[in-house]
């Protein structure tokens, strides 16, 4: 489903990310650890199309990506929810929601966000995926509501919805745990493992470790932008690099 070859991008003089190779299978669940710092959101970024690589390319479904803008990977089939991501306020849950459905367009992301009346015929189908999304995250019934009074385990479930409203063929989820209380750790790892017996191929970055080892078919730790060991859950705890790698932290 997604191959990433030679993937290498620098901020001035600091290496985010440096030569990196991977490949995830369709279907699959790959967790993606390493400290602070490690390049875990510029690879996702890059995946994504929010920053150019300097040297290597992804390859998503036999196409390579590296020219397409971000626009144009969403429309391909790969959603991404931001480790920062907010969202907006002043506009219903639902009304959040159908945003992510417009996103696969640069114009369509526009007419929703700022509420311009697009295609009534158009806007009903979006309106249906945006209460479907809703209901897998377990929202319906929250969608009339100002989306900014929801708390956060909700808000992140509403991120997901945003996410599922554009029918990805991939997700990236960026650190969607991070802040949450344990039972809706719990609840979004209940969703999360839900969403992968769908089929749908998922790239989890997550610094709750046991968390993403619960979930995760396969593990990729990063450390200073390179790969630093790869495997299952299993053979990635048991991995002196990787153990070093925190304590250096
Ligand atoms: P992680 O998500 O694993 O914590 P990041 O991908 O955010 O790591 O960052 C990797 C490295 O790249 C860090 O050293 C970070 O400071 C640097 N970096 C990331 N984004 C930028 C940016 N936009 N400008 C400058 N440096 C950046
Ligand atoms: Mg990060």
């Amino acid at each position: 489903m997604l191959t990433i070859e030679g993937l290498s991008r620098h901020f001035g003089g600091v290496y985010a990310l440096r030569d990196v190779d991977m490949a995830v299978a369709r279907g699959e669940l790959r967790g993606v650890i390493g400290p602070n710092g490690a390049g875990k959101s510029t690879l996702f970024h890059l995946i994504a199309g929010h920053l150019r690589a300097d040297h290597g390319g992804v390859t998503f479904a036999g196409r390579r990506l590296d020219r397409l803008p971000a626009h144009r990977r969403a429309a391909l089939g790969i959603a991404i929810v931001f480790q920062e991501a907010r969202v907006f306020r002043g506009m219903t849950v639902r009304e959040n929601v159908m945003v992510g459905a417009h996103a696969a367009t640069r114009a369509g992301f526009w007419t929703a966000a700022l509420r311009l009346p697009a295609h009534a015929r158009e806007e009903r189908l979006i309106r249906a995926r945006a209460d479907a999304a809703l209901a897998r995250v377990g929202l319906d019934g929250w969608a009339d509501r100002p989306a900014e009074t929801l708390p956060l385990g909700r808000q992140r479930s509403l991120q997901l919805a945003r996410a599922l409203c554009a029918e990805p063929r991939l997700l990236l989820l960026d650190e969607p745990a991070s802040g949450l209380r344990a039972a809706e750790r719990e609840a979004l790892a209940g969703l999360i493992a839900d969403l992968r017996r769908t089929g749908l191929t998922i790239m989890l970055v997550e610094h709750d470790v046991g968390l993403v080892t619960r979930l995760a078919d396969r593990i990729t730790v990063l450390d200073l932008g390179r790969v630093i060991a790869e495997g299952t859950p299993e053979q990635v705890r048991g991995d002196p690099r990787v153990v070093a790698a925190y304590l250096g932290e």
